[in-house]
């Protein structure tokens, strides 16, 4: 039987009600998961979610959570864009310990008609994003957890290993 996806707009109210939940089951891995078969667990479900969700007609992460670069991959994004770069920093970006991210969640590299306008481009931390195909996944379960608000693969994940590990 064709698998049932979640809709974006339900995912956040889902989220929130799986919350406690979810971070139950994450102290339950803490306790009872082997680090490298959870690592397989996750990669696994990574590659079939991410063959059943398209992120083009998503776009969630890039309007809910600032992306961060490094002072490389911006200069490479305002040579691809033709940006004035210290007027793009001034007006969009903030700076820590030489990485930049948007002062708001939405990403300005993101087109009306939802379109990411540097893919040629990316930064490391959209590329990696949701990183749930990672090694050590048992120690960045909480960050998981977080995004499973924003990342509607990442919540599939979440509820296929609850039913894997026989979790309630
Ligand atoms: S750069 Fe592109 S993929 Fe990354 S957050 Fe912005 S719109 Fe999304
Ligand atoms: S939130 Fe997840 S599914 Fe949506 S665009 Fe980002 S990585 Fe892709």
């Amino acid at each position: 039987m064709e698998k049932i996806l979640i809709r974006i707009e339900d995912l956040e109210r889902l989220a929130l009600e799986k919350e406690d939940e979810n971070y139950r089951f994450r102290r339950f891995l803490k306790n009872h998961a082997d680090e490298e078969e959870l690592d397989k667990q996750f990669k696994r479900l990574h590659e079939k979610y991410f063959k059943l969700y398209d992120c083009s007609k998503c776009r969630n992460c890039c309007k809910k959570l600032g992306i961060s670069m490094n002072e490389s991959e911006l200069n490479k994004i305002c040579e691809h864009l033709h940006l004035d770069k210290k007027k793009f920093i001034e007006d969009h970006l903030n700076e820590k310990y030489g990485n930049y991210s948007f002062k708001g969640t939405i990403c300005q590299f993101l087109s009306d008609d939802n379109r990411c306008q540097i893919s040629d481009c990316l930064p490391e931390s959209c590329k990696e994003f949701p990183y749930t195909n990672k090694l050590e996944r048992l120690f960045s379960l909480l960050s998981i957890v977080n995004h499973a608000k924003v990342c509607p693969v990442v919540y599939e994940i979440l509820e296929e290993l609850k039913k894997e590990y026989r979790f309630r």
